[in-house]
């Protein structure tokens, strides 16, 4: 149980009264497996993405990540949780256009104190796995948009996290892009034995996952995973 979610509830300021987004909410990813959460819009998916990536602290519950319970530390301590343990891919790639795409990547080194040599070693090798070794020294305008949510990915792999959260990757991307997106992020959670959480409105998209969950009004359902 690389990433465990317990009992969690979370609620906004909703007018005079509270918005109930989780409602108890449990969830176990192991390492180098892919849950696919499904549900409709406004049902409390990225709710669900942002508690379990400790950006978010839940009203109730436990945040269990690589064996630390995220809830009880101090911000600051949560910050290097996150930095050391967990990617997050977020649905539009937000990549700096002034950059190429492995200078992305290095962004991410020098923000953890990573060497300069091994970072660029490591952000090459991340280029390559995601299918962009050629593209290397492209700025964001000159890459497509499935080429864009790669870079995003391998940025988010950058740090070696044991968690790998993904929030709607494939929302710009058409069917095909969408589909080999999906492959790829399934493909290295094999590969990087990764705790990975997929988000998507698609229910059609989860055909390699070994968890589907569907949310709906802010509880979480366990349906079959699709073969
Ligand atoms: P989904 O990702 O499935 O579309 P969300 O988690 O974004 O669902 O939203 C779940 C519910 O919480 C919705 O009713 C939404 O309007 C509400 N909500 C989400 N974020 C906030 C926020 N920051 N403040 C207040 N309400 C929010
Ligand atoms: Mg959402």
């Amino acid at each position: 149980m690389t990433l465990l979610l317990d009992g969690i509830t979370l609620t906004y300021p909703d007018g005079e009264g509270r918005l109930t987004a989780l409602d108890s909410v449990a969830l176990d990813v192991p390492p180098g497996s892919l849950t696919a959460v499904v549900g409709p819009s406004g049902s409390g998916k990225s709710s669900l993405l942002a508690v379990a990536a400790t950006l978010v602290t839940p009203d109730a519950g436990r945040v269990v990540v690589a064996g630390t319970d995220a809830t009880v530390l101090s911000r600051a301590d949560r910050a290097v949780l996150r930095r050391e343990h967990i990617g997050i891919v977020f649905q539009q790639p937000h990549l700096l256009p002034a950059l190429t795409a492995v200078e992305q990547l290095l962004v991410m080194a020098h923000l953890s104190g990573r060497k300069p040599r091994r970072a660029a070693d490591r952000a090459r090798e991340l280029l390559a796995a995601v299918g962009l070794a050629g593209q290397a020294h492209r700025r964001s305008h000159q890459l497509s948009g499935g080429q864009r949510q790669r870079v995003n990915i391998a940025r988010a792999l950058m740090n070696d996290p044991s968690v790998l959260l993904v929030d709607e990757p494939t929302s710009a991307l058409d069917h095909e892009r969408g589909a080999a997106v999906l492959d790829l992020l399934a493909t290295l959670t094999r590969e990087r034995s990764t705790a990975t959480v997929l988000v998507t409105h698609d229910p059609s998209h989860p055909a390699r996952a070994d968890q589907v969950v569907t949310m709906a009004d802010g509880r979480l359902r366990r349906r079959p995973a699709a073969s």
